[in-house]
């Protein structure tokens, strides 16, 4: 018997690089990652320029990146979405999340949030926010920035790779920030507006972000917004296991390396630390050959989930 298939609604993935240094080891990896998983069910693959924190951003290195995405073979779909354009998109969100009174204006400091945390916190720079502006600005204060209310209760998701992840946001980080003290947009909104605005469907990226998915499916509820399956790769680590220096972040890439020549084999590098079996005879192939397998072949189930080293074997 021939029983049609229900049509799946088509992927739509991307990558969204922030232009605040070259292409580096760990978003090749992710890059690869979110083309093989969009392109493998026919999906589309955009790229989006997260140029959004301006201070940070290195005047150049957008096209940079984009040069070194298609010397390595990569095609994207549509127009790149740059977030310096999308101030009026972010403003918008920020207006609907006020007027529903999820969110609200803060007039602290770092400094004053430290001395009023009561909460242990461990160290790695994040305290819960006091909620000292919670119930309205205190007296004699000026709003600096704008805050996000968190829920009570865990925020609960599947990771595609990391599996079932639960997140106490109160006790993490509490309200957050989604306009900052000068004057740019959160990362966080910024994030979930372009998603949205992209129909993106399928969220592919460094486990570096993970922590930051379940502030971005609050917002997503609170705007009204669908959110997309996640799948969250392991970081690459230094030689010795330890965090990715720049260095050898750097010289691993782009450095010294004819990448239209060598791309392939950075290639199949990206693939096998995602747990992919290429076959021996790609090696040597364009970029643009091994993409292909990969749009073909990647299985998601094989991705690891631990950190590990970056090897490159020609
Ligand atoms: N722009 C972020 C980065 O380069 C990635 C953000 C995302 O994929 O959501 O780390």
């Amino acid at each position: 018997m021939c029983v049609p298939s229900t049509p799946q609604p088509p992927v739509i993935g991307r990558f969204a690089p922030s232009p605040t240094g070259p292409l580096h080891v760990g978003s090749l990896v992710a890059a690869v990652a979110s083309y093989a998983m969009a392109r493998r069910r026919g999906g589309l693959w955009l790229v989006r320029m997260e140029d959004l924190d301006t201070p940070r951003v290195v005047p150049g290195m957008a096209d940079d990146i984009l040069r070194t995405l298609e010397c390595l073979g990569f095609d994207w779909d549509g127009d790149i979405m740059r977030q310096s354009r999308r101030a009026a998109a972010y403003g918008a969100a920020l207006q609907r999340l006020l007027a529903a009174g999820h969110a609200y204006p803060c007039g602290c400091s770092r400094a004053e949030i430290a001395r009023a945390a009561t909460a242990p916190h461990d160290g790695d720079g994040e305290i819960p926010y006091p909620n000292l502006c919670r119930g309205g600005l205190l007296p004699g204060k000026e709003p600096r920035s704008f805050r996000v209310r968190v829920p009570a209760e865990p925020v609960e998701f599947t990771d595609l790779v990391m599996g079932l992840q639960r997140h106490d946001l109160a006790a993490i980080c509490g309200d957050f920030v989604i306009k900052r003290a000068d004057g740019l947009f959160a990362y966080q909104l910024a994030v979930v507006v372009d998603d949205e605005a992209q129909g993106v469907t399928q969220v592919v990226r460094g486990a570096d972000l993970l922590s930051s998915t379940p502030r971005q499916i609050v917002l997503q509820r609170l705007l009204g917004f669908d959110t997309p399956a996640y799948a969250h790769v392991p970081l690459v680590t230094g030689p010795g296991g330890g965090k990715l220096s720049k260095r050898d972040n750097a010289l691993s890439l782009a450095a010294g390396r004819d990448l239209t020549r060598e791309g392939g084999m950075l290639l199949l590098a990206a693939l096998r630390f995602l747990g992919q079996s290429p076959p021996a005879e790609l090696a040597g192939s364009p970029g643009a050959r091994v993409l292909q397998w990969a749009a073909g072949n990647f299985d998601p189930l094989a991705i690891p989930t631990a950190a590990a080293p970056f090897h490159v074997s020609p």
